[in-house]
């Protein structure tokens, strides 16, 4: 039987890019263009929405937090992430949210990008906050409140600045220490810092709310009574079941615009809400197919949860980005093979092929 190739086989080493890498990249690109960049490629994909393969991510839920894989794929690229949600992990001084993913190509299945996507979600997430924004707060918005001073928080702020034009951001959290790391990491940035004492104190005023809490409950750290009108309501914690922000009178009483559909009725805060609940998706609006905010006393919401297209379009930046600046390294995730059904004799030629040092002897 023939088993010679017919075709000249493509590369099989995957450019492997680590966390301390990637932090490199992001201080030689500088975090803003960056974001920036996320921010395009996220448009730019979001535009070709039914060029995607999509599905709502698979969440294996456990008693702390959560598992998530987010598969999605066009006709030449596949991309996963592998994410977690533990708000209780501080705890084992661990962040909440950890994550690594996979670009892949489609022809052959050979994954072609590895890369740590704990920093890269931080400034996905940021990214398509800014997007939505840009689409849905009014246009004059300057002033954005940020209710929860965690780790994506620093991300979300300097988005809004260098993306959307906010000036001034009115922090709160419960945890006073966080506040103080974030007002601490912008000092510098050009922003004007606010420290509240609660969460209505933040909010007065404010054209843009940002909720990026973590608490595996239904929480309603906004209410009726704290929505002035023209707000836009960026909300980024409420991402699992069981997991909210917002309360119900909150989304009746606003247009409610959502990533993906499927996934953000099960996980958004809109779970909350009847299924036929009306939501627009955003790429509707972004194509011009369905209108965004009507007036400028209209209340907007971006219910997000995080949706597998925003880190395809982040695995591909930070992939273009590694290649640029030579950062990342190959590595052989796949075995080489002379003869593609002979797998069992990858245990033959690798003999004595990988040298390491004896871990045994330095324990
Ligand atoms: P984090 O644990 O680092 O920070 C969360 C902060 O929220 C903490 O400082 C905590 O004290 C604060 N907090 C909790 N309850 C609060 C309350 N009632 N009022 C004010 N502050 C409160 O977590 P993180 O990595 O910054 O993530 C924040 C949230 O965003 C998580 O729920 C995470 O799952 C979610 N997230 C969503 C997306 C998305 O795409 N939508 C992406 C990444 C993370």
């Amino acid at each position: 039987m023939k088993t010679t190739a017919t075709l000249p086989r493509p590369s099989v080493s995957t450019l492997y890019l680590s966390a301390p890498e990637a932090a490199e990249l992001i201080r030689q690109k500088g975090l803003q263009n960056c974001i920036a960049g996320i921010a395009d490629n996220i448009k730019a994909d979001f535009l070709r929405w039914n060029d995607f393969d999509k599905s709502a991510r698979v969440a294996n839920h456990s008693h702390d937090g959560v598992i998530e894989l987010m598969p999605i794929s066009d006709d030449v690229s596949y991309s996963f992430k592998y994410v977690n949600g533990h708000p209780r992990n501080h705890r084992f001084g661990l962040p909440t949210v950890m994550a690594f993913g996979v670009l892949a190509d489609v022809a052959t299945g050979c994954p072609t990008f590895l890369s740590e996507l704990t920093l890269t979600t931080a400034m996905r997430t940021a990214a398509m906050s800014a997007v939505a924004a840009r689409a849905l707060a009014r246009p004059n918005s300057r002033v954005m409140a940020l209710i929860g001073n965690g780790a994506q928080s620093d991300f979300q702020a300097l988005a809004f600045q260098h993306l959307v034009g906010i000036e001034e951001v009115r922090l709160f959290d419960l945890d006073t220490a966080a506040t103080k790391k974030l007002a601490d990491n912008l000092v510098g940035s050009g922003l004007r810092v606010v420290i509240c004492a609660s969460t209505a104190d933040a909010v007065r005023g404010a054209d843009i709310v940002t909720t990026v809490t973590a608490d595996k409950t239904n929480a309603t750290i906004i209410t009726p009574e704290m929505i002035e009108p023209g707000m836009h309501i960026n909300g980024v914690g409420g991402d699992c079941p069981g997991k909210t922000e917002l309360h119900a009178d909150v989304l009746r009483a606003s247009a409610v615009f959502v990533e993906y559909a499927p996934q953000t009725r099960v996980e958004g805060d809109i779970q909350q809400m009847p299924a036929d609940f009306a939501v627009t998706e955003l790429w509707e609006v972004l194509a011009g197919q369905k209108p965004g905010r009507a007036d400028a006393q209209q209340v907007t919401v971006f219910d997000s949860v995080g949706f597998a297209l925003e880190d395809f379009s982040a695995l591909r930046f930070m992939g273009d980005a590694a290649a640029e600046l030579g950062l990342g390294e190959q590595v052989a995730l796949i075995p080489e093979m002379d003869n593609p059904k002979n797998l069992f004799g990858v245990l033959r030629q690798s003999a004595g092929r990988v040298s390491r040092p004896d871990l045994r002897l330095a324990a």
